[in-house]
């Protein structure tokens, strides 16, 4: 990917692709996005069956896996959209609400 098709995220508008286009691959791993999350997904590994549902089907490929198995979510990415616990069938993720997340002192 060349330098001037990346929109990096302090890019002023005059300095942007025409139309904000995206011209490479590859390039959400430079906007944490995490911050835009309201839901947090809550990983629960002894219930996960390894079916790969949610690695499959996360939009932001924010399920984490080492040596095939699920052990988390990259909380830098994911936006809390839901859908890994909508498609979880073992009751291994759910979701978590800001006020909830703030009752339990988390810190996410
Ligand atoms: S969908 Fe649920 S059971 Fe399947 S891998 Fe993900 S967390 Fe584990
Ligand atoms: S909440 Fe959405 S973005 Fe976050 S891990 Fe689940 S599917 Fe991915």
């Amino acid at each position: 990917m060349k330098e001037q098709d990346l929109i990096q995220p302090f890019t002023p508008w005059q300095d942007t692709t025409r139309g904000g286009n995206i011209y490479g691959s590859g390039s959400s791993k430079y906007y944490r996005t995490g911050g835009w999350r309201v839901d947090t997904p809550q990983f629960e590994a002894a219930r996960c069956v390894n079916c790969m549902r949610c690695f499959l089907l996360c939009p932001d490929g924010s399920i984490a896996l080492e040596d095939g198995q699920v052990t988390g979510i990259h909380y830098d990415y994911c936006k809390g959209c839901g859908i890994c616990s909508e498609v979880c069938n073992a009751g291994a993720i759910h979701m978590m609400s800001r006020q909830e997340e703030s009752a339990h002192g988390s810190e996410r």
